[in-house]
């Protein structure tokens, strides 16, 4: 096919050009047609295959690999996928009728295979060809990111003449029904062309839950017909965005609100489509009755009170403004937008917020507080309940399902048809589970990904805490020592980003990535495949794989971690590492500041008890953070 393409160029070139030219052109051509070799060895597949097996042998994939599909329409949207993406891939791939002369087939069984479910699939690589076999386009899809991940980490912009993979069997599916990851567009606004990048690199890691964050205290980004103020008013905000996030300036009298956007329904639509042909289902977030700011500020007669709302700015806490749970029109609204979103979002699940919810005016006001006697309710805590349970009926009229924060499950009211996802730690998660309720985790402690991923001195400003690459690695949805039959409401997990503190993509894909691949394997691999030594060396290759993708990323965590063991009442043997794989560790221990001249950490050594020991992490070539200093006691 190469030689081919460039007669018919040569030939166009000779007509238009000089002689001298067209000899840089063709040699251009040539080199660029012939391209290079790959030959990959081994397997850096994330999330790690429920089963592998890797043979000695190998194959060898061309310029113009022939494609067989079978079980499946040539146009289905798994196959133009496939077919796009080898284009993409700098292969020319051609579409055969027969398996006997193709050298990758695409199979849905006719008889559905047991063993690996909706998701899962048979990813066969022989010396005579490449099989992806799945039950449904999902699983090929599936089956077709991991061959993905064997074929060389710059596939996506380099041009390779052939490519050479190891012989080998991968038997595959996922551990949890549920892995998501959630976007927050409120905080700040990301563009169409962003979220469908964000959904590329969740469905490179087989995350199939897209939790779409939108609307909040800073910015409503849903289109309403219904109620257009949301848009004009609900959407925008005084822009300070030159400012950081915590010391944002108050709005002044008559400025104008400038920041922000909401998608149309077309943009949603696309979205949800993109998804889909990805293996994402989009579920959209509405949040209630708290977190109200951008509501009350397009209509404020929802309030308790007649405060003066704004669509927020900065940090804004406690959270105080609340819908109204005694006004009807605050129900009226709630049922009117979400017949919008139903109307927008195929999605089985709708998420409807939930979370902190200050009810210091409901404690204020007559309207709520008639309800509560109305309605023979406890205390305001129940005419949350109240108020969540006639959102979660509406819905389930509309044949959905409600997820909402953790904190819907504790006045006793939440339906047991909904689902709670557990923010707080995993306890309330746990305590739902065993209610009966179903479950999906993304407790602080290894979820949010707003947090720092490494040490705060050296990275962008982040809301605070910490959760570092390892960190994240180390979720468990179902904590040992769980029950089986509590383990078995929980549906999965995800990780979120909160988006305060990140303001452009390529921030966002930083503070995403490569936490989320983390994330990926704990909720897609069996416990028993969970290894940091070998994720971690894995993550090296795949953040090649993003790097050639154009996705920002973290290097990761380098601050220097100790293991320390006593030789002598003076003495104590030493183990240093970092998080990330290559890094090297120069060292000094007689006060002096470390540079690349200084000692460099082989292995274990003995340090006096009192020695002050400075360390200076070098990755790739690069000085990483600045100097640690340690005391050995
Ligand atoms: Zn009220």
């Amino acid at each position: 096919m190469y030689v081919h393409n460039i007669f018919v160029v040569y030939a166009l070139i000779v007509v238009v050009m000089k002689k001298t030219l067209l000899f840089l052109v063709l040699a251009t051509l040539l080199v660029a047609g012939c391209g290079r070799r790959a030959q990959v060895t081994e397997l850096t597949i994330v999330p790690e295959p429920l089963f592998t097996l890797q043979k000695e042998g190998s194959y060898t994939i061309k310029g113009s690999p022939k494609i067989s599909v079978s079980g499946v329409g040539q146009n289905s949207e798994t196959v133009k996928y496939i077919m796009k993406s080898l284009r993409q891939g700098h292969l020319r791939p051609r579409l055969v009728s027969s398996a006997d002369v193709s050298d990758i087939d695409l199979i849905i069984y006719d008889t559905v295979n047991t063993e690996i479910g909706d998701e899962g699939y048979v990813l066969e690589v022989r010396p005579s060809g490449i099989r992806l076999s799945a039950n449904t386009e999902v699983g090929l899809f599936y089956a077709y990111q991991t061959l993905i991940q064997i074929l060389p980490a710059d596939i996506s912009k380099s041009v390779y003449s052939s490519i050479t993979i190891p012989e080998c069997t991968i038997l595959d599916a996922p551990r949890y029904a549920w892995r998501g990851v959630h976007l927050d567009v409120c905080r700040h606004f990301f563009p169409v062309k962003f979220v469908k990048r964000y959904l590329d690199v969740m469905a490179a890691y087989k995350m199939n839950k897209f939790h779409f964050h939108l609307t909040d205290d800073h910015g409503w980004r849903l289109p309403s017909e219904a109620y257009p103020r949301l848009n004009t008013v609900g959407s925008w905000r005084v822009d300070r965005d030159n400012e950081p996030w915590g010391k944002a300036t108050p709005p002044r009298e008559g400025e104008r609100a400038t920041y922000g956007g909401f998608y149309t329904r077309e943009e949603l639509a696309e979205i949800v489509e993109y998804a889909a042909v990805r293996g994402i289902e989009v579920i959209p977030e509405v949040e209630m009755p708290g977190h109200s700011s951008a509501i009350l500020a397009a209509y404020p007669e929802l309030a308790c009170d007649d405060y003066p709302y704004e669509v927020a700015i900065g940090p804004y806490w406690p959270p105080k403004a609340i819908l109204c749970a005694g006004n009807d029109s605050s129900l009226a609204l709630m049922y009117a937008v979400l017949d919008e979103v139903c109307d927008i979002f195929p999605s089985k699940y709708i998420h409807i917020g939930g979370d902190e919810a200050v009810k210091d005016n409901w404690e204020q006001c007559a309207r709520c507080q008639r309800r509560i006697k109305q309605e023979h309710l406890e205390d305001e805590e129940q005419l949350q309940g109240w108020f969540m349970a006639k959102i979660e009926e509406h819905l389930h009229q509309r044949g959905r399902t409600a997820i909402g924060w953790d904190e819907v499950s504790e006045n006793g009211m939440w339906s047991k048809d909904d689902v709670v996802l557990s923010w707080r730690g995993q306890q309330p998660g746990m305590n739902a589970a065993r209610d009966g309720f179903k479950v999906v985790m993304c407790p602080t402690d290894y979820c949010y990904f707003d947090y720092y991923q490494a040490d705060p001195r050296y990275q962008p400003a982040s809301i605070g805490g910490l959760v570092t690459l390892k960190k994240a690695y180390e979720f468990e949805p179902a904590p040992a020592g769980i029950n089986s039959h509590v383990e078995a409401n929980i549906m999965g997990g995800q990780c979120n980003l909160w988006t305060e503190y990140i303001n452009t993509p390529s921030h966002a894909e930083y503070m995403l990535l490569p936490r989320m691949l983390a994330t990926s394997e704990c909720l897609w691999s069996q416990r028993e495949k969970k290894d940091w030594n070998r994720f971690r060396r894995k993550v090296e290759t795949q953040k090649d794989r993003l790097a050639a993708k154009g996705y920002n990323y973290c290097d990761g965590n380098f601050t220097p971690q100790f293991t320390a063991r006593r030789v002598d009442d003076h003495t104590m043997n030493i183990a240093i590492t970092t998080e990330v794989p290559n890094t090297y560790i120069f060292y000094t221990t007689d006060m002096s500041t470390p540079t690349r001249e200084s000692a460099i950490y082989l292995g274990p050594i003995n340090l006096e008890r009192g020695t002050h020991i400075k360390i200076l992490p070098v990755y790739q070539d690069v000085e990483r953070d600045s100097v640690y200093e340690f005391v050995i006691k």
